[in-house]
């Protein structure tokens, strides 16, 4: 069984932030990765609030984590299943083996939530999608819909628009909730269209999507608009399930945090979108990841 320092579970932008720094205060470090290094951003086309030169998530990703490596972190590609407290030991359970680990943080970042109408289950990947940037092309010159009024939705019919003949950005509220500079490019584009307080009632097709059924909220009328990509941006929701019981969690389902990303369990500290409170942004990522590694590393050092 390993016996290191910090274990990291998740290697977003938090986790490769968090185990560049705890190796570089001289931890030993093994982030533990299911899927890839990069996290949720690896499928975005275009960051321009990150760094000050554009680049795409597929760039960032192997940058940070050419970094984390250099400065001395160990990756294993692995699912974390559990985690417990033995002592001064923080046990973490991967599908493969269990690590001990002095402490911990968790940056195991968020799942887009779906919308939880009918037909949405039944039709993903079939016409229902969370990303644009890798199912975008499959339809260029169709009609599509974007679900949701955040950055996401508005930075991904931006993509979408790319391929798509006609994009609807489709959103509850009476006013888009992104920054004003996504509103204004949406807004400005001649291939997407705003439709505001209205809601998806159902995703209809019988073996691939052929429309959405629409109400709209001011005049409570209900209507189909036929569409053969439906892309959902409706939320996160925080990848905690590992955890069980262990930490505490906000209303949410987030960690919940002090200022040092420090969890209600000592020895455990949380960082990025996964964190209550989290402005959920690569910078803010990033910033957490570098606080939590400080905190662990203040933490073990009290305790050598
Ligand atoms: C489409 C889209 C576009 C975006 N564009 C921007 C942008 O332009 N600018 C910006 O600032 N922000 C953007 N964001 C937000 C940004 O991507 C997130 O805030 C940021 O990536 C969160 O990083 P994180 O490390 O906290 O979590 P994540 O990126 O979610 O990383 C968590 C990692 O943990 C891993 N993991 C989860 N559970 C386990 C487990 N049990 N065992 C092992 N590993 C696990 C996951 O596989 C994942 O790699 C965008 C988000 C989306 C969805």
């Amino acid at each position: 069984m390993r016996e290191i320092d910090l274990v990291v579970i998740g290697a977003g932008v938090a986790g490769l932030t968090a185990a560049t720094h705890a190796a570089r205060y001289g931890l030993t470090v093994v982030a533990v990765e299911r899927m890839g290094v990069g996290g949720q951003i690896a499928a975005a086309e275009r960051i321009e609030n990150f760094l000050p030169h554009a680049l795409s998530g597929a760039e960032l990703g192997p940058l940070l984590h050419e970094q984390a490596e250099a400065a001395g972190a160990e990756f294993i590609l692995d699912d974390v299943t559990g985690i417990a407290v033995d002592g001064d030991w923080r046990m973490v359970a991967t599908a493969t083996e269990t690590i001990k680990a002095r402490a911990a943080i968790v940056a195991a970042g968020s799942t887009p939530r779906p919308l939880g109408v009918p037909g949405e289950a039944a039709l993903i990947g079939r016409g229902v999608s969370h990303c644009a940037s890798c199912d975008g092309h499959f339809f260029a010159g169709q009609d599509v819909c974007v679900i949701g009024g955040g950055d996401s939705a508005l930075d991904e019919a931006l993509v979408l628009a790319e391929h798509a003949a006609h994009v609807t950005i489709i959103h509850r509220g009476t006013t888009l909730d992104a920054q004003r500079v996504l509103i204004d490019r949406v807004t400005a584009h001649g291939k997407i269209e705003i439709a505001l307080s209205t809601a998806v009632e159902a995703i209809l097709g019988d073996d691939r999507v052929a429309a959405v059924n629409l109400r709209n909220l001011a005049t409570a009328t209900t209507y189909d608009r036929p569409v053969k990509g439906v892309f959902v941006y409706v939320g996160l929701a925080a990848n905690t399930a590992f955890l069980g019981p262990l930490v505490a969690l906000d209303a949410n389902g987030q960690i919940e945090t002090d200022r040092m990303m420090r969890t209600s369990v000592p020895g455990i500290f949380a960082a990025g979108d996964i964190r209550a409170h989290s402005v959920a942004q690569l910078t803010a990522a990033a910033g957490d990841g570098a606080t939590a590694a400080i905190a662990a590393w203040r933490y073990l050092k009290a305790r050598a």
